[in-house]
Protein backbone atom coordinates (compact mmCIF):
# COMPACT_ATOMS: atom_id res chain seq x y z
CA UNK A 1 0.00 0.00 0.00
CA UNK A 2 0.96 3.47 -0.79
CA UNK A 3 2.19 5.66 2.26
CA UNK A 4 0.94 8.43 -0.62
CA UNK A 5 -2.10 7.69 -0.10
CA UNK A 6 -2.30 8.01 3.78
CA UNK A 7 -0.24 11.27 3.25
CA UNK A 8 -2.90 12.68 0.68
CA UNK A 9 -6.44 10.74 1.16
CA UNK A 10 -9.64 12.65 2.11
CA UNK A 11 -7.87 15.92 0.77
CA UNK A 12 -10.82 18.84 -0.89
CA UNK A 13 -13.58 16.19 -0.15
CA UNK A 14 -16.86 17.67 1.92
CA UNK A 15 -17.82 15.07 4.50
CA UNK A 16 -20.89 14.90 5.55
CA UNK A 17 -23.67 12.90 7.94
CA UNK A 18 -25.28 10.00 6.08
CA UNK A 19 -28.99 10.90 7.32
CA UNK A 20 -31.65 8.45 5.40
CA UNK A 21 -29.28 7.35 3.04
CA UNK A 22 -28.12 11.06 2.18
CA UNK A 23 -25.64 13.15 2.72
CA UNK A 24 -26.34 16.39 5.03
CA UNK A 25 -24.66 18.85 6.37
CA UNK A 26 -25.60 20.04 9.98
CA UNK A 27 -28.98 22.13 9.68
CA UNK A 28 -26.78 25.05 11.26
CA UNK A 29 -23.94 24.58 8.65
CA UNK A 30 -21.31 24.63 11.33
CA UNK A 31 -18.50 21.80 10.96
CA UNK A 32 -15.54 21.09 13.16
CA UNK A 33 -12.50 20.89 11.91
CA UNK A 34 -10.67 17.08 10.90
CA UNK A 35 -6.52 17.12 12.52
CA UNK A 36 -3.83 14.71 11.49
CA UNK A 37 -2.40 14.11 14.49
CA UNK A 38 1.24 13.17 12.70
CA UNK A 39 1.50 17.02 12.00
CA UNK A 40 -1.29 18.59 13.63
CA UNK A 41 -2.82 20.03 10.62
CA UNK A 42 -6.38 20.44 9.44
CA UNK A 43 -6.77 18.21 6.59
CA UNK A 44 -10.95 17.92 6.22
CA UNK A 45 -13.97 18.95 8.39
CA UNK A 46 -16.96 17.37 9.34
CA UNK A 47 -20.20 18.96 10.10
CA UNK A 48 -21.16 19.76 14.07
CA UNK A 49 -24.31 18.16 14.73
CA UNK A 50 -26.95 19.22 17.21
CA UNK A 51 -30.46 18.13 18.37
CA UNK A 52 -32.27 18.50 15.83
CA UNK A 53 -30.08 16.64 13.40
CA UNK A 54 -30.33 13.95 15.43
CA UNK A 55 -33.95 14.00 15.66
CA UNK A 56 -33.68 14.07 12.07
CA UNK A 57 -31.38 10.69 12.15
CA UNK A 58 -33.75 9.41 14.37
CA UNK A 59 -36.95 9.67 12.99
CA UNK A 60 -34.77 8.15 9.67
CA UNK A 61 -33.92 5.23 11.57
CA UNK A 62 -37.66 4.44 13.40
CA UNK A 63 -38.83 4.63 9.76
CA UNK A 64 -36.56 2.22 8.59
CA UNK A 65 -37.68 -0.05 11.63
CA UNK A 66 -41.00 0.44 11.20
CA UNK A 67 -40.35 -0.16 7.10
CA UNK A 68 -39.00 -3.37 5.47
CA UNK A 69 -35.79 -3.69 7.44
CA UNK A 70 -36.88 -5.46 10.37
CA UNK A 71 -39.79 -8.06 8.22
CA UNK A 72 -36.78 -9.13 5.83
CA UNK A 73 -35.88 -12.45 5.95
CA UNK A 74 -32.37 -12.83 8.16
CA UNK A 75 -30.34 -14.37 5.21
CA UNK A 76 -31.54 -11.44 3.37
CA UNK A 77 -29.97 -8.64 6.04
CA UNK A 78 -27.17 -11.58 6.44
CA UNK A 79 -26.58 -11.17 2.63
CA UNK A 80 -26.35 -7.01 2.95
CA UNK A 81 -23.64 -7.39 5.39
CA UNK A 82 -21.79 -9.98 3.58
CA UNK A 83 -21.60 -7.62 0.93
CA UNK A 84 -20.76 -4.53 3.28
CA UNK A 85 -17.74 -6.79 4.15
CA UNK A 86 -16.89 -7.39 0.28
CA UNK A 87 -16.82 -3.51 -0.34
CA UNK A 88 -14.56 -2.36 3.04
CA UNK A 89 -12.19 -5.38 1.27
CA UNK A 90 -12.65 -3.91 -2.25
CA UNK A 91 -11.93 0.38 -0.69
CA UNK A 92 -9.20 -1.51 1.71
CA UNK A 93 -6.42 0.48 0.76
CA UNK A 94 -8.70 3.74 1.00
CA UNK A 95 -10.16 2.91 4.22
CA UNK A 96 -6.71 2.03 5.94
CA UNK A 97 -5.27 5.02 4.67
CA UNK A 98 -7.99 7.28 5.49
CA UNK A 99 -7.86 5.74 9.22
CA UNK A 100 -4.37 5.93 9.82
CA UNK A 101 -4.19 9.71 8.64
CA UNK A 102 -7.57 10.59 11.04
CA UNK A 103 -6.17 8.85 13.98
CA UNK A 104 -2.69 8.81 13.26
CA UNK A 105 -2.19 5.12 13.66
CA UNK A 106 0.57 3.60 11.80
CA UNK A 107 -0.75 1.95 8.53
CA UNK A 108 -0.41 -1.71 9.26
CA UNK A 109 -2.91 -0.86 12.20
CA UNK A 110 -5.53 0.69 9.70
CA UNK A 111 -4.60 -2.30 7.53
CA UNK A 112 -5.32 -4.77 10.12
CA UNK A 113 -8.17 -2.91 11.35
CA UNK A 114 -9.75 -2.69 8.14
CA UNK A 115 -8.66 -7.20 7.89
CA UNK A 116 -11.00 -6.96 11.12
CA UNK A 117 -13.65 -4.58 10.19
CA UNK A 118 -13.98 -6.94 7.01
CA UNK A 119 -13.98 -10.09 9.27
CA UNK A 120 -17.10 -8.33 11.70
CA UNK A 121 -19.08 -7.98 8.58
CA UNK A 122 -18.18 -11.52 7.53
CA UNK A 123 -19.03 -12.98 10.68
CA UNK A 124 -22.28 -10.90 11.44
CA UNK A 125 -23.42 -11.69 8.03
CA UNK A 126 -22.71 -15.83 7.90
CA UNK A 127 -24.64 -15.06 12.00
CA UNK A 128 -27.98 -13.11 10.94
CA UNK A 129 -29.84 -16.99 10.15
CA UNK A 130 -28.22 -18.64 12.85
CA UNK A 131 -30.12 -17.32 15.73
CA UNK A 132 -33.08 -18.42 16.94
CA UNK A 133 -35.31 -19.13 19.98
CA UNK A 134 -36.69 -22.31 21.62
CA UNK A 135 -39.37 -24.14 22.60
CA UNK A 136 -40.15 -24.87 26.48
CA UNK A 137 -42.01 -27.82 27.94
CA UNK A 138 -45.31 -26.48 30.11
CA UNK A 139 -48.18 -26.90 30.74
CA UNK A 140 -50.33 -29.57 28.90
CA UNK A 141 -52.46 -27.96 26.15
CA UNK A 142 -50.08 -25.12 25.69
CA UNK A 143 -47.25 -24.72 23.15
CA UNK A 144 -44.72 -21.93 24.33
CA UNK A 145 -41.58 -21.12 22.31
CA UNK A 146 -39.48 -17.54 22.64
CA UNK A 147 -38.08 -15.59 19.69
CA UNK A 148 -35.20 -13.62 19.46
CA UNK A 149 -37.09 -10.03 18.35
CA UNK A 150 -34.52 -6.66 17.36
CA UNK A 151 -34.78 -3.87 19.75
CA UNK A 152 -35.71 -1.19 17.17
CA UNK A 153 -33.61 1.87 16.71
CA UNK A 154 -29.77 1.28 18.35
CA UNK A 155 -27.79 4.43 18.97
CA UNK A 156 -24.15 3.29 18.79
CA UNK A 157 -21.61 5.67 20.30
CA UNK A 158 -18.14 5.18 19.29
CA UNK A 159 -14.54 6.19 20.24
CA UNK A 160 -11.87 7.61 18.62
CA UNK A 161 -9.43 5.11 19.06
CA UNK A 162 -10.78 1.93 16.92
CA UNK A 163 -13.64 3.55 14.54
CA UNK A 164 -13.60 1.25 11.84
CA UNK A 165 -13.31 -2.11 14.19
CA UNK A 166 -15.54 -1.00 16.70
CA UNK A 167 -18.36 0.32 14.32
CA UNK A 168 -18.06 -2.70 12.48
CA UNK A 169 -19.22 -5.07 16.03
CA UNK A 170 -21.87 -2.80 16.45
CA UNK A 171 -22.97 -2.46 13.01
CA UNK A 172 -22.48 -5.95 12.45
CA UNK A 173 -24.46 -7.03 15.15
CA UNK A 174 -27.05 -4.72 15.65
CA UNK A 175 -27.80 -5.12 11.95
CA UNK A 176 -28.14 -8.97 12.33
CA UNK A 177 -30.79 -9.26 13.83
CA UNK A 178 -32.90 -6.61 12.26
CA UNK A 179 -32.48 -2.92 14.45
CA UNK A 180 -31.40 -0.03 12.60
CA UNK A 181 -29.01 2.35 13.44
CA UNK A 182 -28.07 5.94 14.64
CA UNK A 183 -24.22 6.51 14.90
CA UNK A 184 -22.45 8.91 16.27
CA UNK A 185 -18.42 8.92 15.76
CA UNK A 186 -15.63 10.73 18.03
CA UNK A 187 -15.47 14.13 17.07
CA UNK A 188 -11.91 13.77 17.03
CA UNK A 189 -12.18 10.24 14.24
CA UNK A 190 -15.68 10.28 12.07
CA UNK A 191 -14.22 9.90 8.35
CA UNK A 192 -13.95 6.23 8.14
CA UNK A 193 -17.79 6.02 9.68
CA UNK A 194 -19.17 7.98 7.28
CA UNK A 195 -17.14 5.79 4.24
CA UNK A 196 -18.80 3.03 6.32
CA UNK A 197 -21.85 4.15 6.21
CA UNK A 198 -21.51 5.18 2.32
CA UNK A 199 -21.13 1.63 1.38
CA UNK A 200 -23.62 0.34 3.14
CA UNK A 201 -25.85 2.17 0.98
CA UNK A 202 -23.75 0.71 -2.06
CA UNK A 203 -24.52 -3.09 -0.35
CA UNK A 204 -27.76 -2.76 -0.59
CA UNK A 205 -28.52 -1.61 3.00
CA UNK A 206 -32.01 0.46 2.68
CA UNK A 207 -32.38 3.92 2.94
CA UNK A 208 -32.66 4.97 6.59
CA UNK A 209 -31.15 2.14 8.20
CA UNK A 210 -27.88 2.94 9.33
CA UNK A 211 -27.69 7.01 9.69
CA UNK A 212 -24.17 8.74 10.84
CA UNK A 213 -24.65 12.03 12.89
CA UNK A 214 -21.06 13.65 13.35
CA UNK A 215 -20.44 16.43 15.76
CA UNK A 216 -19.01 16.99 19.57
CA UNK A 217 -20.16 14.29 22.76
CA UNK A 218 -21.73 17.07 24.88
CA UNK A 219 -23.91 18.21 22.33
CA UNK A 220 -24.51 15.34 19.17
CA UNK A 221 -23.91 12.43 21.62
CA UNK A 222 -26.06 13.62 24.63
CA UNK A 223 -28.95 14.32 22.18
CA UNK A 224 -28.10 10.50 20.76
CA UNK A 225 -28.41 8.92 24.37
CA UNK A 226 -31.04 10.88 25.57
CA UNK A 227 -33.28 10.57 23.02
CA UNK A 228 -36.79 9.26 23.31
CA UNK A 229 -36.92 7.04 20.05
CA UNK A 230 -33.54 5.09 21.26
CA UNK A 231 -34.07 1.86 22.23
CA UNK A 232 -31.05 0.46 22.97
CA UNK A 233 -27.75 2.71 23.47
CA UNK A 234 -24.49 0.83 23.09
CA UNK A 235 -21.04 2.68 24.19
CA UNK A 236 -17.59 2.30 23.75
CA UNK A 237 -15.40 4.70 25.92
CA UNK A 238 -14.29 6.08 29.25
CA UNK A 239 -16.37 5.40 32.48
CA UNK A 240 -17.16 9.00 32.91
CA UNK A 241 -18.77 9.10 29.77
CA UNK A 242 -20.43 6.07 30.30
CA UNK A 243 -21.83 7.23 33.80
CA UNK A 244 -22.99 10.19 31.79
CA UNK A 245 -25.05 8.07 29.07
CA UNK A 246 -26.61 5.50 31.14
CA UNK A 247 -28.30 8.22 33.21
CA UNK A 248 -29.39 9.99 29.95
CA UNK A 249 -30.79 6.23 28.69
CA UNK A 250 -32.23 5.78 32.14
CA UNK A 251 -34.53 8.92 31.49
CA UNK A 252 -36.22 6.71 28.82
CA UNK A 253 -35.51 3.18 30.88
CA UNK A 254 -33.48 1.86 28.03
CA UNK A 255 -31.14 -0.88 27.89
CA UNK A 256 -27.18 -0.26 27.45
CA UNK A 257 -23.77 -2.18 26.62
CA UNK A 258 -20.90 -0.30 28.37
CA UNK A 259 -17.66 -0.61 27.03
CA UNK A 260 -15.44 1.75 29.67
CA UNK A 261 -11.77 0.36 29.16
CA UNK A 262 -9.29 -1.16 31.48
CA UNK A 263 -6.26 -1.33 33.35
CA UNK A 264 -4.99 -5.11 32.25
CA UNK A 265 -2.72 -7.02 34.09
CA UNK A 266 -0.03 -9.71 32.53
CA UNK A 267 1.03 -12.13 34.95
CA UNK A 268 4.30 -13.65 34.50
CA UNK A 269 5.24 -16.89 36.37
CA UNK A 270 9.05 -17.72 36.43
CA UNK A 271 8.46 -21.25 34.53
CA UNK A 272 7.12 -18.75 31.49
CA UNK A 273 8.73 -18.96 27.96
CA UNK A 274 9.95 -15.48 28.45
CA UNK A 275 10.93 -15.40 24.89
CA UNK A 276 7.44 -16.03 23.40
CA UNK A 277 6.10 -13.39 26.32
CA UNK A 278 8.30 -10.63 25.86
CA UNK A 279 7.15 -9.44 22.26
CA UNK A 280 3.64 -10.03 23.36
CA UNK A 281 3.96 -8.24 26.65
CA UNK A 282 5.87 -5.16 24.70
CA UNK A 283 2.87 -4.95 21.50
CA UNK A 284 -0.10 -5.20 24.79
CA UNK A 285 1.03 -1.90 25.57
CA UNK A 286 2.52 -0.02 22.36
CA UNK A 287 -0.52 -1.57 19.69
CA UNK A 288 -2.05 2.27 18.78
CA UNK A 289 0.18 3.84 21.20
CA UNK A 290 -1.30 2.04 24.07
CA UNK A 291 -4.66 3.91 22.85
CA UNK A 292 -6.70 0.81 23.39
CA UNK A 293 -9.19 -0.30 26.03
CA UNK A 294 -7.92 -3.76 26.54
CA UNK A 295 -4.06 -2.67 26.39
CA UNK A 296 -1.78 -4.50 28.54
CA UNK A 297 -0.68 -1.88 30.73
CA UNK A 298 0.31 -3.79 34.27
CA UNK A 299 3.16 -6.93 34.00
CA UNK A 300 2.89 -8.16 37.09
CA UNK A 301 6.38 -10.35 37.19
CA UNK A 302 7.15 -13.50 39.81
CA UNK A 303 10.39 -12.15 42.04
CA UNK A 304 13.02 -14.77 40.71
CA UNK A 305 12.74 -13.54 37.21
CA UNK A 306 11.94 -10.13 37.98
CA UNK A 307 15.41 -8.72 37.14
CA UNK A 308 16.06 -10.57 34.02
CA UNK A 309 12.45 -9.89 32.51
CA UNK A 310 12.29 -5.74 33.49
CA UNK A 311 15.99 -5.50 31.83
CA UNK A 312 15.15 -7.29 29.09
CA UNK A 313 11.99 -5.25 28.61
CA UNK A 314 14.00 -1.75 29.30
CA UNK A 315 16.06 -2.70 26.40
CA UNK A 316 12.82 -3.22 24.22
CA UNK A 317 11.53 0.15 24.98
CA UNK A 318 14.66 1.87 24.64
CA UNK A 319 14.80 0.50 20.55
CA UNK A 320 10.81 1.85 20.29
CA UNK A 321 10.46 5.06 18.00
CA UNK A 322 6.99 7.23 17.71
CA UNK A 323 6.60 8.61 14.72
CA UNK A 324 4.01 9.69 11.69
CA UNK A 325 1.69 7.38 10.38
CA UNK A 326 2.88 7.15 7.32
CA UNK A 327 6.50 5.96 8.63
CA UNK A 328 4.76 2.89 10.04
CA UNK A 329 7.25 2.48 12.75
CA UNK A 330 6.59 1.26 15.96
CA UNK A 331 3.63 3.49 16.90
CA UNK A 332 1.79 6.91 16.21
CA UNK A 333 1.05 10.09 17.63
CA UNK A 334 -1.62 10.20 19.93
CA UNK A 335 -4.56 11.01 18.79
CA UNK A 336 -4.62 15.45 20.25
CA UNK A 337 -2.72 17.90 22.23
CA UNK A 338 -4.98 17.43 25.09
CA UNK A 339 -4.46 13.41 24.90
CA UNK A 340 -0.69 13.97 25.19
CA UNK A 341 -0.65 16.31 28.06
CA UNK A 342 -2.99 14.01 29.80
CA UNK A 343 -0.09 11.39 29.36
CA UNK A 344 2.67 13.84 30.49
CA UNK A 345 1.14 14.80 33.48
CA UNK A 346 0.30 10.71 34.56
CA UNK A 347 4.02 10.33 33.55
CA UNK A 348 5.17 13.61 35.50
CA UNK A 349 3.44 12.84 38.70
CA UNK A 350 4.44 9.46 38.88
CA UNK A 351 8.14 10.43 38.58
CA UNK A 352 7.62 13.54 41.20
CA UNK A 353 6.09 10.96 43.89
CA UNK A 354 9.20 8.94 43.11
CA UNK A 355 8.31 5.75 40.83
CA UNK A 356 10.84 4.46 38.95
CA UNK A 357 11.27 5.09 35.54
CA UNK A 358 13.51 2.11 33.81
CA UNK A 359 13.52 2.75 30.20
CA UNK A 360 12.31 5.55 27.40
CA UNK A 361 11.55 4.51 23.94
CA UNK A 362 12.35 8.07 21.10
CA UNK A 363 10.85 10.35 18.90
CA UNK A 364 11.96 9.83 15.57
CA UNK A 365 13.61 12.89 14.31
CA UNK A 366 12.07 13.19 10.86
CA UNK A 367 8.47 13.25 13.07
CA UNK A 368 7.33 16.96 12.42
CA UNK A 369 7.28 18.66 15.40
CA UNK A 370 3.71 20.07 15.57
CA UNK A 371 2.44 16.23 16.06
CA UNK A 372 1.01 14.72 19.38
CA UNK A 373 4.09 12.38 19.67
CA UNK A 374 4.89 10.62 23.40
CA UNK A 375 7.82 7.98 23.63
CA UNK A 376 6.88 5.51 25.31
CA UNK A 377 7.96 4.89 29.15
CA UNK A 378 8.55 1.95 30.97
CA UNK A 379 7.91 2.11 34.77
CA UNK A 380 9.51 -0.14 37.71
CA UNK A 381 8.27 -1.70 40.82
CA UNK A 382 5.25 0.73 40.46
CA UNK A 383 2.78 1.11 44.22
CA UNK A 384 -0.31 -0.76 43.50
CA UNK A 385 -2.18 1.91 44.98
CA UNK A 386 -0.75 4.84 42.94
CA UNK A 387 -2.73 6.64 40.13
CA UNK A 388 -0.27 5.10 37.37
CA UNK A 389 -1.28 1.66 38.93
CA UNK A 390 -5.07 1.78 39.23
CA UNK A 391 -6.22 4.63 36.21
CA UNK A 392 -6.09 4.23 33.14
CA UNK A 393 -3.57 6.17 30.73
CA UNK A 394 -4.58 5.85 27.61
CA UNK A 395 -1.01 5.74 26.16
CA UNK A 396 2.56 4.02 26.02
CA UNK A 397 3.33 3.52 29.52
CA UNK A 398 3.93 0.41 31.06
CA UNK A 399 4.00 -0.25 35.05
CA UNK A 400 5.35 -3.60 36.54
CA UNK A 401 4.82 -4.88 39.84
CA UNK A 402 7.04 -7.95 41.44
CA UNK A 403 5.12 -10.58 43.61
CA UNK A 404 5.80 -13.49 45.61
CA UNK A 405 3.61 -16.35 45.05
CA UNK A 406 0.31 -17.10 42.84
CA UNK A 407 -2.17 -15.68 45.58
CA UNK A 408 -0.19 -12.27 45.59
CA UNK A 409 -0.42 -12.31 41.72
CA UNK A 410 -3.90 -13.25 41.60
CA UNK A 411 -4.78 -10.27 44.24
CA UNK A 412 -2.58 -7.71 42.31
CA UNK A 413 -4.37 -8.35 39.02
CA UNK A 414 -7.64 -8.17 41.00
CA UNK A 415 -6.44 -4.88 42.93
CA UNK A 416 -8.42 -2.31 40.46
CA UNK A 417 -11.70 -1.03 39.73
CA UNK A 418 -11.21 -2.29 36.36
CA UNK A 419 -11.57 -5.60 34.80
CA UNK A 420 -11.46 -6.16 31.49
CA UNK A 421 -8.59 -8.67 29.65
CA UNK A 422 -5.83 -10.16 31.62
CA UNK A 423 -3.12 -12.61 30.55
CA UNK A 424 -1.19 -15.36 32.31
CA UNK A 425 2.30 -16.80 31.50
CA UNK A 426 3.07 -20.04 32.75
CA UNK A 427 3.95 -23.44 31.85
CA UNK A 428 1.92 -25.14 34.87
CA UNK A 429 -1.36 -26.46 33.30
CA UNK A 430 -3.18 -26.28 36.79
CA UNK A 431 -2.14 -22.86 37.43
CA UNK A 432 -3.39 -22.01 34.18
CA UNK A 433 -6.89 -23.08 35.13
CA UNK A 434 -6.72 -21.95 38.21
CA UNK A 435 -5.68 -18.04 37.87
CA UNK A 436 -7.48 -17.63 34.99
CA UNK A 437 -10.71 -18.73 36.80
CA UNK A 438 -9.55 -16.08 39.67
CA UNK A 439 -8.82 -13.17 37.55
CA UNK A 440 -11.61 -10.88 37.06
CA UNK A 441 -11.86 -9.98 33.49
CA UNK A 442 -14.27 -10.47 30.93
CA UNK A 443 -11.28 -12.30 28.78
CA UNK A 444 -8.31 -13.90 29.92
CA UNK A 445 -5.39 -15.25 27.71
CA UNK A 446 -3.36 -18.03 28.56
CA UNK A 447 0.15 -17.88 27.30
CA UNK A 448 -1.39 -15.20 24.26
CA UNK A 449 -2.65 -11.64 24.27
CA UNK A 450 -5.23 -10.55 22.37
CA UNK A 451 -5.73 -6.74 22.55
CA UNK A 452 -8.92 -6.37 20.54
CA UNK A 453 -8.26 -9.37 18.70
CA UNK A 454 -10.69 -12.09 17.35
CA UNK A 455 -14.13 -11.06 16.45
CA UNK A 456 -15.88 -14.55 17.61
CA UNK A 457 -14.70 -14.13 21.04
CA UNK A 458 -16.84 -12.43 23.32
CA UNK A 459 -15.61 -9.56 25.29
CA UNK A 460 -16.74 -6.93 27.79
CA UNK A 461 -15.69 -6.31 31.48
CA UNK A 462 -16.85 -6.88 34.97
CA UNK A 463 -16.34 -3.53 37.44
CA UNK A 464 -15.48 -0.35 36.31
CA UNK A 465 -15.04 -1.65 32.64
CA UNK A 466 -18.57 -2.41 32.01
CA UNK A 467 -21.24 -4.60 31.39
CA UNK A 468 -23.06 -6.81 28.47
CA UNK A 469 -20.71 -8.24 26.09
CA UNK A 470 -19.96 -7.34 22.22
CA UNK A 471 -18.21 -9.90 19.63
CA UNK A 472 -18.88 -13.17 18.84
CA UNK A 473 -22.13 -14.56 19.11
CA UNK A 474 -23.02 -13.41 22.20
CA UNK A 475 -23.28 -9.80 21.35
CA UNK A 476 -26.94 -10.85 19.02
CA UNK A 477 -28.08 -11.61 22.30
CA UNK A 478 -27.52 -8.05 23.60
CA UNK A 479 -28.69 -6.30 20.59
CA UNK A 480 -31.93 -8.08 20.91
CA UNK A 481 -35.02 -9.04 23.38
CA UNK A 482 -36.65 -12.16 24.17
CA UNK A 483 -40.24 -12.66 23.41
CA UNK A 484 -41.98 -15.88 25.10
CA UNK A 485 -45.41 -16.58 22.64
CA UNK A 486 -47.91 -19.33 24.49
CA UNK A 487 -50.63 -21.19 23.16
CA UNK A 488 -53.82 -22.63 24.49
CA UNK A 489 -54.38 -25.43 22.05
CA UNK A 490 -55.96 -27.12 24.69
P1 LIG B 1 -12.53 10.81 25.28
O1 LIG B 1 -12.80 11.60 26.53
O2 LIG B 1 -11.25 10.10 25.34
O3 LIG B 1 -12.76 11.55 24.01
P2 LIG B 1 -15.13 9.64 25.56
O4 LIG B 1 -15.42 8.39 26.26
O5 LIG B 1 -15.57 10.91 26.22
O6 LIG B 1 -13.59 9.64 25.27
O7 LIG B 1 -15.74 9.64 24.08
C1 LIG B 1 -16.21 8.52 23.41
C2 LIG B 1 -17.43 8.90 22.60
O8 LIG B 1 -18.42 9.43 23.48
C3 LIG B 1 -17.20 9.98 21.55
O9 LIG B 1 -18.01 9.68 20.41
C4 LIG B 1 -17.71 11.23 22.23
O10 LIG B 1 -18.12 12.23 21.32
C5 LIG B 1 -18.89 10.67 22.99
N1 LIG B 1 -19.33 11.50 24.14
C6 LIG B 1 -18.57 12.28 24.94
N2 LIG B 1 -19.33 12.87 25.90
C7 LIG B 1 -20.62 12.44 25.71
C8 LIG B 1 -21.86 12.65 26.38
N3 LIG B 1 -21.96 13.43 27.44
N4 LIG B 1 -22.96 12.02 25.90
C9 LIG B 1 -22.88 11.18 24.83
N5 LIG B 1 -21.73 10.96 24.17
C10 LIG B 1 -20.61 11.55 24.58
Amino acid sequence: MGTHLSRTVAEGRAFMQVIEGRPMDALSGERIDVVCPSDGRVFASIPASGAADVDRAMRAARAAFDGPWSRMPAFERGRCLTRLGLLVEKNAEELAALESRDTGKPIRQGKADVAAALRYYEFYGGAADKIHGDTIPFLEGYTALTLREPHGVVAGIIPWNYPLQILARVAGAALAMGNTLVVKPAEDASLTTIRIAELALEAGIPAGVFNVVTGYGGTAGAAVSAHPMVDYVTFTGSPATGTAIQQAAAINNRGVTMELGGKSPQIVFADADLDAALPVLVNAIIQNGGQTCSAGSRVLIEKPIYEKLAAALAERFAALTAGPHDADLDLGPLITLAQKQRVEAYVRAAEETGLPVLSRGRIDPGAPQSGFYYAPVLFGEVDPDSALAQEEVFGPVLSLFPFEDEAEAVRLANHTEYGLVAGVWTRDGARQHRVAKRVRAGQVYVNAYGAGGGVELPFGGFKKSGHGREKGFEALFDMSATKTIVFNHG
